[in-house]
């Protein structure tokens, strides 16, 4: 039989370089994040850009996240604000991305940020894709290692499920410690969440003691914010009891609740757990071949809400 995960790696110092001979000749590799696993390459780069693209089937209106080691790193390619300064201080590295103005004299490809005046930045804090950072000369852009509006990675097997060879090296880094993609917050106004993700806005709101408005203006200023997405590619319902015939169930903080369909986000209730396992969970629902999911009532709150968000993009099923 073939074996899928031969081009998984283990994240010793030596394979660590053999992933930066691939991004330095302009080609893409998936590393580990502690949100979700990354298809990285050259942000410096067209064409590496264009790979991760192509690979993901990504809409070309929808710009890339880019990786960065430091805040001095950041600050060669966009213009910093106190905003940024106080929560990169506070929250970075970690699961919190920033739009800012981009630089004139920037070297971020173009195709990265889609040609827009701003730029999304993350100072990530998984060990290993900083380790590769800390021996590139450029940063990463690197969305998640997903066929585009299909679920997210959060192991190394997951990449390789979605991938097969077509990713020459997958660094596993074990399990994403968040689960969930970074909440991205726009600097370059009044701040605003564009994305719930992997730090809660009440977290961001109390720290910087302003109310962070919703992102609802009719004008897209997050590409990324709409139709289908997270997708496990059969129906989802929200806010389920039961499941439909044929179906999953998906449970949050019960116990109890055997059933082969039945499958728990978090026994003890806690939103952290149910973020972590949350893609986990969805791929292997899809993997056993069920016909529907249908979910508890996810508490709209910390986590929650980017579970929630997710759930509400992953429903838009066709
Ligand atoms: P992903 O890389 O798939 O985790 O998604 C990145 C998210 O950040 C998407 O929702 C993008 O639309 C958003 N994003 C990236 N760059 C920008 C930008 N310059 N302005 C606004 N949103 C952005
Ligand atoms: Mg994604």
């Amino acid at each position: 039989m073939k074996n899928i995960y031969s081009n998984i790696y283990k994240p010793t110092n030596n394979n660590l370089t053999k992933a930066k001979i691939i991004v330095d000749n302009g080609g893409v590799v998936a590393v580990p994040t502690e949100t979700v696993y990354g298809l990285a390459a050259n942000a410096y780069n067209n064409k590496a850009i264009q790979k991760i693209y192509s690979l993901k089937r990504r809409p070309s209106r929808n710009p890339l996240i880019v990786h960065f080691k430091n805040i001095e790193s950041i600050k060669k390619e966009a213009f910093i604000n106190k905003n940024f300064l106080k929560l990169v201080k506070k929250f970075s590295p970690g699961p919190l991305t920033y739009i800012l103005k981009k630089k004139k004299i920037s070297k971020i490809s173009k195709l990265a940020n889609k040609g827009l005046d701003t730029i999304a930045v993350r100072i990530p804090k998984e060990k290993n894709i900083i380790k590769l950072l800390s021996i590139l000369k450029y940063p990463l852009a690197a969305p998640s290692a997903n066929k585009s509006k299909s679920l997210s990675p959060t192991t190394a097997k997951h990449v390789a499920e979605e991938f097969g060879k077509s990713v020459k090296m997958i660094i596993d880094g074990g399990v994403c410690k968040i689960g969930i993609e970074s909440t991205v917050i726009d600097l370059t106004t009044t701040p605003k969440i564009l994305r719930e993700g992997g730090l809660s806005s009440k977290i961001i709101e109390k720290f910087l003691k302003v109310k962070l408005t919703e992102y609802k203006s009719k004008i897209v200023k997050s590409p990324g914010q709409i139709g289908l997405h997270y997708s496990p590619g059969i129906p989802i319902y929200m806010n389920r009891e039961k499941a439909t015939q044929g179906g999953a169930l998906i449970v949050f903080g019960k116990k109890n609740y055997n059933n082969h369909n039945i499958f728990n986000l978090s026994i003890n209730g806690k939103l952290k757990d149910a973020a972590k396992n949350f893609f986990n969970i969805l791929r292997i629902i899809k993997n056993k071949k069920f016909e529907s999911i249908s979910v508890n009532k996810i508490p709209n709150k910390d986590l929650g809400k980017a579970i929630n968000e997710r759930l509400k993009r992953a429903s838009f099923y066709e």
